[in-house]
């Protein structure tokens, strides 16, 4: 599998849109890997992972085909994981799609509430242009021929947040933004199914702070979750540690947060970094 990180930020991103810190200073004079868009990542350009106010940006600049992508799935609807406003842009004289099928978003119950809205208001479905699709956690589904499972997250409960197992038969990966440390339902479920993952993305808000487990996590937390998945036999030697969907809070710039992360064995993700595994 490939893994494309088109945004690697959290909410606000870096610059953060109205802030004037040192960090989102740092970012705007030295630009590169500093500047953060709010997260989205494909998979062999092929399974988008989260529909952000940024995607329109990635389109521009980050080389993302969307008329190419015909599946979403989506963590949560919070604001920069999923832009509902964007998805009208797909209905007919907005869009002339290469091939006459659909994008379909695959997410929470709740989740998909933001989406069958503009469904709805555009006729989207109607048209045959954009579906959704309301997935169950713990229930591994065939979408674009990979499996997908969704695991409970740790984030604010209110929008029923999930984050996934991706495989495609010869490899597997955990995708985890907005999750504090894993909630025990999803610790049982990875020690019962004992899936070896060659790839895990964390969500690492909180840079190097310390102590941060509940909604999001900090590099310490990572580590912990790091060494249960190798303890109960979810990871090996071969596995990649990275992390991903950085807030300002954290207060260091990407190459002070890559030395930090080095000391825990994670990489440190940027928006435009490919990988494979
Ligand atoms: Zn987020
Ligand atoms: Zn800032
Ligand atoms: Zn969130």
């Amino acid at each position: 599998m490939r893994l494309k990180y088109y945004g690697t930020g959290a909410a606000e991103g870096i610059p953060g849109l109205f802030c004037d810190c040192d960090v989102c200073n740092y970012a705007r004079a030295h630009r590169g890997k500093d500047i953060r868009t709010r997260s989205q990542a494909a998979i062999d350009d092929k399974l988008l992972i989260d529909f952000p106010p940024d995607t329109y940006m990635h389109v521009l600049y980050g080389g993302l085909n969307l008329s190419k992508i015909h599946s979403c799935i989506v963590t949560h609807n919070h604001s920069d994981h999923l832009y509902p406003a964007d998805i009208e842009m797909r209905r007919n004289g907005f869009a002339y799609p290469e091939v006459d099928s659909p994008l379909t978003f695959y997410c929470s119950p709740k989740t998909s509430e933001g989406i069958k809205e503009m469904l709805q208001k555009y006729e989207l479905e109607k048209q045959n242009r954009v579906l959704c699709e309301v997935i169950e956690p713990y229930r591994p589904y065939n979408i674009e021929g990979y499996t997908v499972i969704a695991l409970e997250a740790n984030h604010d409960q209110r929008c029923e947040p999930y984050f996934y197992i991706i495989s495609d038969g010869k490899s597997s990966m955990v995708y985890g933004n907005d999750t504090g440390y894993f909630p025990d339902r999803a610790w049982e479920y990875l020690e019962n199914n004992k899936i070896v993952f060659s790839y895990v993305s964390l969500d690492c808000t909180a840079m190097d702070l310390k102590g941060w487990r509940n909604h999001h996590m900090s590099l310490d937390v990572c580590a912990e979750v790091k060494e249960r998945l190798v303890s109960i036999g979810c990871a090996d030697k071969n596995t990649i540690w990275c992390i991903h969907h950085f807030s300002h809070n954290g207060l260091l710039n990407h190459s002070k947060l890559e030395e930090a992360a080095a000391s825990y064995g994670f990489l440190v993700s940027y928006d435009g970094m490919e990988v494979e595994f």
